[in-house]
């Protein structure tokens, strides 16, 4: 039996007051109880969002990491350092980071084996664009980024998220027979590849979720919960998603 697991990702937006006011929607809040439910803010944030959430169960996560584990990389920020800061979990591949930061499937595999290393469950991200879709390609490009990416990754410790690239911020959210069809392609993936690990990873669906679609695509039988950008900056909401897986 598969938990629900609900991932706040805040891209380039938020500060202390919405850690605060996601705090207060959170206390007394049970929730969590049934669904776990993550919150990865900007880095800088990740002490503060953990101290705060801590007492609601919510936990932190980071939305990248540096592909070394130290040195001579200005900017850049470890496992190790993010898992001192609070995080749990970490993004990994996430279209915006492939698309415009250049990240490519060699770097992000590298990600995934710092992540695991330091003991944060990557959520590796995965997604097909639109022409990509049209052209009958989905499952052949997905299996690309899932095999380059998890080439050296521990299945145990992991969740995947499959975040059509054409559904993510644009209002377009993809059917639940759509994203249920790719869900279970995924885990039969996974079963080819880590047998054991196929009927319990988490596979998690983004793209434009909100609370009024939560509910029919987290019904899905392979669709665990979601990776949530924009609605995930408005508390209510973000908890009313919560409450749908
Ligand atoms: P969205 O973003 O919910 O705003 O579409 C999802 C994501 O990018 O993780």
């Amino acid at each position: 039996m598969r938990q629900s697991l609900v991932i706040a990702n805040w891209k380039l937006n938020g500060d202390l007051g919405l850690i605060q006011k996601m705090a207060e929607q959170f206390a007394n809040n049970d929730v969590q109880t049934a669904v776990k439910v993550v919150i990865c803010p900007p880095a800088v944030y990740l002490k503060a969002a953990e101290i705060s959430l801590a007492p609601a169960q919510v936990k932190v996560g980071a939305q990248n990491c540096a592909a070394q584990s130290e040195g001579a990389f200005t900017g850049e920020i470890s496992a190790r350092m993010l898992r001192d800061s609070g995080a749990e979990y970490v993004l990994i591949g996430h279209s915006e980071r492939r698309a415009l930061f250049a990240e490519q499937d060699a770097e992000l595999a590298k990600k995934v084996v710092q992540a695991q290393r330091e003991a944060l469950i990557p959520v590796f991200c995965i997604g097909e664009t639109l022409e990509q879709r049209e052209a009958g390609e989905v499952k052949s490009v997905l299996r690309g980024q899932l095999e380059a990416g998890l080439a050296d990754a521990d299945f145990s410790q992991l969740v995947i998220a499959y975040e059509p690239v054409w559904a993510i911020g644009t209002g377009k959210t993809a059917s639940p027979e759509q994203a249920q069809e790719v869900h279970a392609m995924v885990r039969e993936w996974v079963a080819e590849v880590a047998p054991s690990e196929a009927a319990d990873i988490q596979i998690l669906y983004g793209g434009s979720v909100k609370a009024e679609n939560a509910e029919t695509l987290f019904s899905q039988p392979d669709i665990d919960g979601g990776l949530i950008g924009g609605a995930s900056l408005d508390p209510v909401q973000f908890d009313a998603i919560c409450k749908a897986a």
